[in-house]
């Protein structure tokens, strides 16, 4: 989530940095105080897709109070994932805009992200996005049951988000960032981009 600069008097944006508003300490304590900080975050998106947040997408893994500071545990899509930076200042700046200070956000490795960790209600999101989801998940095992739709056909090509056609191919392993690939529609003929199973 990027904010564009304050437009000065002569309709010029400011190119100086912004200082950070005076806000109202937020009086919530307790469980009230993870709820309201899990609230603030639902409002961080990705950088890169903007529909999702941080939440939906798999990232955000945990909050936890410990004394008076809250504990933002957060997991990289990808490693040197360009997003990142983004996304922990803008938690931040959410935060921090809900008089939620005190607040310490870690970045853990372990378990990995994995696209499995969004889920089918991301997945509309992302195709009413014009994104196709991940068409199967990354982690296959034999012996598990399979209760989403998507995991019984493992490595088909992605579904067109625009008009649902199986009919699909491949024209770029990385689409408009290295987490996407770039396929074409058969049918409307229309490019998109789909988010690789990771
Ligand atoms: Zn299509």
């Amino acid at each position: 989530m990027t904010m564009a600069a304050p437009l000065d008097a002569f309709g010029l944006a400011d190119p100086r940095p912004q200082k950070r508003e005076q806000v109202t300490p937020n009086s919530a304590t307790g469980p009230a105080r993870v709820q309201a900080a899990y609230a603030a975050l639902e409002a961080v998106m990705d950088p890169e897709i903007p529909v999702i947040n941080l939440r939906e997408l798999g990232v955000l893994r945990d909050v936890a109070l410990q004394g008076d500071t809250l504990h933002i545990t957060i997991t990289p899509t990808y490693a040197g994932c360009p997003a990142m930076a983004q996304m922990r200042e803008d938690i931040e700046a959410a935060l921090h805009n809900q008089g939620l200070s005190p607040f310490a956000v870690r970045t853990v490795l372990s378990p990995a992200w994995t696209t499995d960790w969004m889920s089918a209600s991301t997945h509309d999101k992302l195709r009413a996005y014009g994104i196709a989801p991940p068409a199967h998940l990354s982690t296959e095992s034999a012996n598990t049951a399979q209760p989403i739709r998507w995991h019984s056909k493992p490595q088909t090509t992605p579904a067109c988000p625009q008009c649902a056609s199986p009919l699909t191919t491949l024209i770029a392993q990385s689409g408009s960032t290295a987490c996407k690939a770039l396929y074409r529609c058969v049918q409307c003929s229309e490019p998109f981009d789909y988010f690789k199973p990771y």
